[in-house]
């Protein structure tokens, strides 16, 4: 593919990203058509299989880059991605093939193709639409619907230990709500887990005084430490605080139980970390009476941060670049679940740009042309705004 104005159309890259069966953590050949893709635009890349850590899966991952290094200054923009999709379920539920790419009536049919093969089509298609000019890297896992233990956590460190800064990034995550641009994501609540035990003294029921129930403290601290944890912020609805399970596991009606397990989730707006969230849940509990019992707190797993990009530079530019295509400006949302953006947003702003989803996920999963060679063209508006 050479360089072709205007943008170059999507859906030949799009339809073989498709055909390979990609579904986590099978590559499947993805990452080749990726690499046949970039190559003869001047990319350098590289592949990256990262290792089970801990028992995860090993993960392979795609890097590729042109003129971060070398005479070539100014700003450096970054794509991230995942090739791998989620599997089709039940073949005979879906009218067409699921890995067959095929088009109907101007749209394509195919497992992954909104979330995400296009979004990365489009932007492949976007560059090779413009000048070879300007410094651009691309992250794609192949591992963002399941663990994403190997994927994009780790191609960032590993883009950091080369040298690689990035000044902004644009995930291409279905973002879009109704029609491409409508809306575009800038940050994301975070998540933490918590357990906490309460440890009184087992007994017989008959004699309540010679033993010490942990049931009545666990009221105490699920009502004490339930609900909204503040008032929200400009972007960010209010923090809130779930207990999810509360475990005695007693079987008998005449013993009193010796201890009770509560769990917890988080979800929480960017007025928090989760170091200052795991105090303010200690000083809760530590404010409540524990009436003798010994309660203990601990975090759960690896909490998620929440981020919001700055609202200026690359968020405001690519605002401006949508309301020009489409006369409107779009939603700034930060809706939704956890995407890869969570782990970019440590070392720049990060923007989720892409499709309207209604049908990632299910049966049929299906694009309509105009849409990917839409999404192409505001890609390409916006790295040639960008990069100028
Ligand atoms: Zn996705």
């Amino acid at each position: 593919m050479t360089s072709t104005l205007p943008a170059a159309d999507p859906v030949a890259l799009l339809s073989d990203l498709i055909r390979c069966a990609s579904v986590t953590p099978t590559e499947a050949g993805v990452l080749d058509v990726i690499e046949r893709a970039l190559t003869p635009l001047g990319f350098t890349i590289t592949r990256l299989r990262f290792e089970g850590e801990g028992g995860t899966y090993p993960v392979d991952n795609l890097f590729a880059t042109r003129g971060a290094s070398g005479p070539t200054t100014g700003p450096h923009l970054l794509f991230n991605g995942h090739t791998d999709v989620v599997p089709p379920g039940d073949v005979a539920l879906w009218r067409h093939e699921p890995f067959g790419a095929e088009i109907e009536d101007g749209v394509l049919y195919g497992r992954g193709a909104v979330d995400m093969k296009s979004g990365i089509a489009a932007f492949i298609a976007a560059i090779s639409s413009l000048p070879a000019t300007g410094r651009i890297s691309i992250a794609i896992t192949n591992d963002e619907e399941a663990e994403s233990v190997n994927g994009t956590a780790r191609l960032m460190q590993w883009a950091a230990e080369q040298g690689h800064k990035f000044d902004f990034a644009i995930v291409g995550e279905p973002s879009s709500t109704t029609t491409v641009g409508d809306s575009i994501k800038i940050g994301r609540r975070g998540s933490l887990n918590g357990r906490i035990t309460i440890a009184g003294v087992q007994g017989h029921v008959a004699y309540p005084h010679k033993a010490l129930n942990p049931i009545p403290v666990a009221a105490t601290l699920i009502s004490a430490l339930s609900g909204t944890l503040d008032d929200g912020s400009e972007h960010f609805p209010a923090s809130n605080l779930e207990f999810t399970t509360v475990d005695v596991g007693n079987p008998v009606t005449n013993v009193i139980p010796a201890i009770v397990t509560l769990a917890l989730n988080v979800r929480y707006n960017d007025k928090w970390t989760p170091e200052t969230l795991e105090e303010a849940i200690r000083e809760g509990i530590e404010s409540q009476d524990d009436e003798n019992t010994r309660i203990d707190f601990e975090v759960q797993g690896t909490p998620s941060r929440s981020f919001l990009s700055p609202l200026s530079g690359g968020v405001e530019l690519l605002a401006q670049v949508i309301e020009a295509r489409t006369g409107k400006r779009p939603e700034l949302s930060t809706g939704g679940g956890t995407s890869d953006a969570r782990f970019i947003a440590a070392y720049c702003p990060v923007v989720e740009c892409g499709l309207p989803g209604p049908t990632m996920h299910k049966t049929d999963e299906c694009v309509p042309l105009a849409d990917v060679r839409e999404l192409t063209a505001l890609y390409a508006a916006f790295i040639a705004a960008y990069l100028k």
